[in-house]
């Protein structure tokens, strides 16, 4: 039987999705194992445009860019978005709320002009392209990774929770954010990363993006309890809520 053909690209990013694959270690061997990797420019040399499934990592931040998804996309019979840069746009839609010229000149000074600084408003893959799969997380989980494949390959639709954090976080018994007098985003985000941050002493800011259909009354609920506002709550959403700004 063929093994089915991985190719693995980024854009706009850190690539720290990307090493969390190569940290797979032995889970990573098991997988090379059914699968035949044909394009990976982190870890091997050779390149293809024959390949059927598509791992694009990173964010698309110029036309070009666009131009280069779209072409993986016409080889990819499957399409897999990787991390939140990729899923949502990632830390990268930061730029998306000043003026781009602004930007440009804080970031690259007198050389702003040069033409291969050329950029562009920020966007998430799906916003380009269809995507059949998803690895939330910034950076992903790679054990969610391995499972997302392995129903990839077995034809399965992973089960990736449609619940909020603070379902794992209080599984976990950690003591709410809102009782230090901080704000939390765990209402409203996708759960699946086992609470990290929370169950680290730090507030959840949002890196798997909104849980599907988030529950605001709920979260209403929570702000009201705590002497917060949904307006706070947004605000915390400076990082990763771009994309999907207007959910709550
Ligand atoms: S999602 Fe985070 S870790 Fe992954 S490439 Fe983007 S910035 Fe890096
Ligand atoms: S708001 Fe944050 S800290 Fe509180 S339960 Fe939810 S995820 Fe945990
Ligand atoms: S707690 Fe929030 S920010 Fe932290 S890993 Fe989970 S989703 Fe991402």
């Amino acid at each position: 039987m063929n093994k089915p053909r991985i190719a693995i690209f980024d854009f706009t990013c850190c690539e720290g999705c990307q090493l969390q694959i190569l940290n797979m270690e032995e889970e990573l061997l098991d997988l090379v194992s059914v699968v035949n990797p044909v394009e990976w420019r982190e870890a091997m040399s050779e390149q293809s445009d024959e390949y059927d499934i598509a791992i694009v990592e990173g964010s698309i931040t110029r036309p070009e860019d666009e131009e280069r998804l779209e072409e993986i996309r016409a080889h990819a019979k499957t399409l897999v978005a990787l991390g939140a840069c990729a899923t949502i746009g990632g830390v990268n839609k930061l730029k998306n709320k000043f003026d781009i010229t602004d930007v440009k000149r804080y970031v690259y000074g007198d050389s702003a002009h040069m033409p291969h600084l050329n950029t562009a408003p920020t966007k998430a893959l799906d916003e380009i392209v269809p995507v059949e799969y998803r690895v939330h997380g910034c950076p992903i989980n790679n054990k969610e990774f391995a499972y997302i494949i392995r129903c990839l390959l077995t034809g399965k639709i992973p089960a990736i929770p449609t619940y909020p954090v603070c379902v794992e976080c209080k599984m976990k018994g950690n003591v709410c954010r809102f009782e230090y007098g901080e704000i939390c985003l765990g209402p409203i985000i996708r759960a699946g990363c086992e609470a990290k941050c929370p169950s680290g002493g730090f507030w959840c800011y949002g890196c798997r993006g909104y849980v599907d259909n988030p529950n605001i009354n709920a979260a209403k609920d929570v702000m009201d309890k705590y002497q917060k506002t949904i307006d706070n709550l947004r605000s915390r959403m400076l990082l990763f809520g771009s994309k999907q700004a207007q959910t709550v």
